[in-house]
């Protein structure tokens, strides 16, 4: 008999057909022997809906009433759920994520987990229940309800896994699982069927929106091999594990970030402190930048460039204006007609020329690139908006269709 740790995504859980089909899946696994404990997410947009109805009553929404807030969408799945499976026959015992035992820190709407308790929950499977935790959510030291950032509900899935010491984590969601490319813009892309953890990280901060980051370092940290894979369609998904670095592909997935804007600073004086002064600024205002490029200094001027996501870029001009003033530099110029295509895999820490390669292979369609940053198994590119998808193809074609 296996412990497992099953957790469904909005997406799986939208309508009440859905949560039926949920429901029945579960309590197949039950009937194998198996003890499970669920983790769901809010159905369907839910929680985006009550992000809106709270800014139409205020439009900066205090962050501890909008978790109390936000943590109802969660609860709502698992009250209907616990119904679903009562329904098939089997007993189910539903938890907010506060009776679960996740105790976090006191940053709202970004909390981290500290421990988790889980007596509550272990008592329920010894009774030979299906136990329904509320993903997302948790409580503060000061007992306030918190939630664990956007995606959360994965983050708690994995982090029940470790307190349980389950034996199977399972991710299931509306994909087939982790793709080579976004299959919706390369026909080829092919299902990845293992992956490091790094690998999914960089991924994650690459555009490829599969699971929370925070969620996957968490699984890093304690080690929780974990599967992504469909709701409704059968396959074996994709495990993310630790991987012997000589067993790993050179390139094992391309994607495409479209949320990216950049920003130039022109005529910057080239002297000690400047960047220091413009990056603080916008650290801040907690704007997180990406890319940032330098060019060689004439003069004692130089323009710098970097990239934000594009739902920061208003908000970065407005603070890069202020700073220009006080650093006399010339101009800034704002452009959202950028992506950054990138080429993620472990085996690229000890092959040379994949850099170079990536280069030509896009020099060859006539794709200029206008920035690249480099990590040990990432090689990124930011290029005009247009080439895009191309691009993708491209880097798809010569790394993992050969
Ligand atoms: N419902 C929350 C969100 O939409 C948490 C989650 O789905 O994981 O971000
Ligand atoms: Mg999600």
């Amino acid at each position: 008999m296996a412990l497992i740790i099953q957790k469904y995504g909005g997406s799986s859980l939208e309508t009440p057909e859905k949560i039926k089909f949920v429901a029945e899946k579960v309590v197949k696994e039950k009937r194998k022997g198996n003890d499970i404990v669920v983790v769901v997410s809010a159905m369907g947009k839910t929680t985006d809906n009550l992000i809106k109805l709270a800014r139409e009553i205020t439009p900066f929404p205090p962050e501890r009433e909008l978790d109390l807030l936000l943590s109802t969408g969660e609860v709502v799945s698992v009250a209907l759920l616990c119904m679903a499976i009562e329904n098939l026959g089997q007993e189910a015992e539903g938890f907010p994520g506060y009776f679960a035992g996740i105790k976090t820190d006191s940053f709202h709407t970004k909390a981290k987990i500290q421990e988790i308790q889980p007596a509550r929950v272990k008592e329920e499977i010894e009774k030979g229940k299906i136990v329904v935790v509320a993903g997302f959510q948790g409580l503060s030291p000061e007992n306030a309800i918190t939630t664990l950032g956007r995606g959360g509900s994965d983050l708690t899935a994995i982090a029940l896994s470790a307190a349980l010491k389950a034996d199977r984590c399972e991710i299931y969601t509306d994909v087939e699982g982790v793709f080579t490319a976004d299959p919706k813009k390369v026909p080829n892309a092919r299902l990845i069927p293992v992956l490091s953890y790094e690998e999914m990280l960089e991924m994650a901060s690459s555009g490829a929106k599969i699971m929370q980051s925070r969620a996957v370092e968490f699984a890093k940290k304690y080690n929780v091999v974990f599967v992504v894979k469909s709701t409704f369609k059968e396959g074996e998904g994709t495990m993310v594990k630790e991987v012997d670095l000589k067993e790993g592909v050179v390139v094992s997935s391309v994607s495409l970030d479209e949320e990216q804007a950049k920003i130039t600073i022109f005529r910057v004086p080239d002297r000690p402190g400047i960047a220091g002064k413009i990056f603080s600024a916008l650290g801040e205002a907690n704007i997180n930048v990406d890319m940032i490029v330098q060019n060689i200094g004439r003069d004692n001027y130089a323009d710098i460039s970097f990239t934000v996501n594009i739902s920061d870029l208003e908000k970065a001009v407005k603070i890069i204006e202020e700073v220009k003033k006080e650093i006399g530099a010339e101009k800034i110029i704002p452009d959202k007609d950028i992506v950054k295509v990138s080429i993620i895999g472990v085996g690229m820490m000890n092959q040379p020329g994949v850099a170079g390669r990536m280069f030509k292979a896009l020099a060859n369609e006539n794709i200029n690139i206008e920035m690249i940053s480099t990590s040990e198994i990432k090689i990124s590119c930011v290029i005009r908006r247009k080439d895009g998808e191309k691009a993708l193809r491209i880097l798809h074609r010569e790394f993992i269709e050969t």
